[in-house]
């Protein structure tokens, strides 16, 4: 008789992990989200006021992106088929495109289904085993994920720290040269920071990069269609567009739709469409969405777009008056208020009777952010109306009582 075949101890290997992520408070599970209208959200049947999404200028609703994914769906149908190399390279990928690299003042720019996955092919196509690469302690995870996958070195900068940055790049430029003048050495940073809501001395990283023959690469995520003219970022609002090698964004966010970008000069582009495995082997974005992106940026560099960001402005000058009011400190003065709460319990506790009151606003809290710094981690729309800010103010309150 054949043996019996044993059972799989997938399932218990599993049921054991997931057991120690729970007993160490580290357990997160889905909220079933029912509809979205603008800044109001129905999560388990009750309309909340949303406080947690990274719709900054309100566009993800607009009709001009409906419109224009609907056209595209009728144009070029539900998917793009294949990758861009093969027979996906869709006249709204390169409108896109287009649209990016005008809103960002830069010869080029490469669209990709994800700003996750524009890190993920766009770090390792540019350094490799040999390179370097220095990193911002808080920048996002897709980025470091990016440089483990690169196969350089990774060497980690004090948040925001120039001095710091300083001290790395001197101890990159006493390594060895190899006969092609490597290694090559790559900073990473963000402009906004997503989890702080604070933003890099770019200026000051720039002359520090330049100064040491290190290239930059600047994640514009929550900066894009938000900061600067037209929206274009940071980097343009202090004038370093010609001086920064690399820059990236999310369409997800501000932009009103899905996907990633890189920007820069026409050899980055030529150089990701032909190395970035992201973009290479996966199939090109979705049209509807690309065609939704081109439109979110047409609204975010036109006058809507300076409409909303001066409607965004107010609405943070307003939030910062309640949270204050409240007893709270924020750290940065920026779409994303952090308010930092210290203890991982402390923090849910307060997430749940801001629930109670109506409001979304999520508890962030480690891995996503260090031990002991559990955070309430606001973000602001300019579709937040005045009552939504008072509600806000109203609920943070309470939290006294
Ligand atoms: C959201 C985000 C990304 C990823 O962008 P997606 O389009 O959501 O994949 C990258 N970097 C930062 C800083 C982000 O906040």
């Amino acid at each position: 008789m054949a043996e019996p075949v044993p059972k799989s101890d997938f399932d218990a290997v599993l049921g054991q992990r997931l057991g120690e992520l729970r007993n160490a408070g580290l357990w997160r599970e889905l909220r079933r989200v029912g509809a979205v209208d603008g800044t109001s959200i129905v999560v388990d049947g009750r309309r909340l006021r949303n406080f947690a999404g990274n719709d900054y200028l309100g566009l993800a609703a607009h009709p001009d992106l409906a419109e224009a994914a609907a056209r595209a769906l009728r144009d070029f149908g539900a998917s793009s088929t294949a990758s861009r190399l093969i027979s996906g390279s869709l006249d709204v990928h390169h409108r896109l495109e287009e649209r990016i690299a005008d809103l960002k003042g830069l010869p080029a720019a490469v669209a990709f289904s994800t700003g996750h996955a524009a890190a993920m092919g766009t770090i390792p196509a540019l350094v490799g085993g040999g390179d370097i690469v220095v990193l911002d302690r808080l920048v996002h995870a897709c980025c470091v994920d990016a440089a483990r996958l690169s196969g350089a070195t990774l060497r980690v900068f004090r948040h925001n720290d120039v001095d710091d940055l300083d001290r790395i790049l001197r101890w990159c430029a006493a390594r060895p040269r190899s006969t092609d003048g490597g290694p090559r050495v790559l900073v990473v940073t963000e402009s906004l920071f997503s989890m702080d809501g604070d933003v890099a001395p770019l200026a000051d990283i720039v002359t520090c990069k330049e100064h040491h023959g290190a290239w930059l690469m600047v994640d514009e995520a929550h900066a894009t269609g938000v900061v600067g003219p037209q929206g274009a970022g940071w980097v343009a609002r202090l004038g370093l567009t010609d001086r920064v090698e690399v820059q990236m964004g999310t369409l997800g966010k501000a932009v009103g739709a899905s996907g990633g970008f890189i920007a820069g000069s026409r050899r980055l582009a030529d150089m990701l469409v032909n190395r970035a495995r992201t973009f290479l082997f996966s199939t090109a974005p979705v049209p509807a969405a690309a065609a939704a992106a081109a439109a979110g940026i047409r609204l975010a560099a036109g006058p809507e777009g300076d409409l909303r960001r001066g409607r965004l402005e107010s609405n943070i000058a307003a939030a910062l008056a309640h949270v204050r009011s409240a007893g709270f400190e924020p750290r940065s003065e920026s779409q994303i208020l952090p308010l930092l709460v210290g203890a991982e319990s402390a923090a849910v506790s307060l997430s749940r009777r801001l629930l109670e009151a109506g409001i979304l606003a999520p508890a962030i809290r480690y891995p996503t952010v260090a031990r002991g710094q559990a955070r309430i981690r606001l973000t602001l729309s300019a579709a937040h109306t005045p009552d939504d800010l008072r509600h806000l103010g109203e609920a943070l309150v309470i939290r006294d009582s």
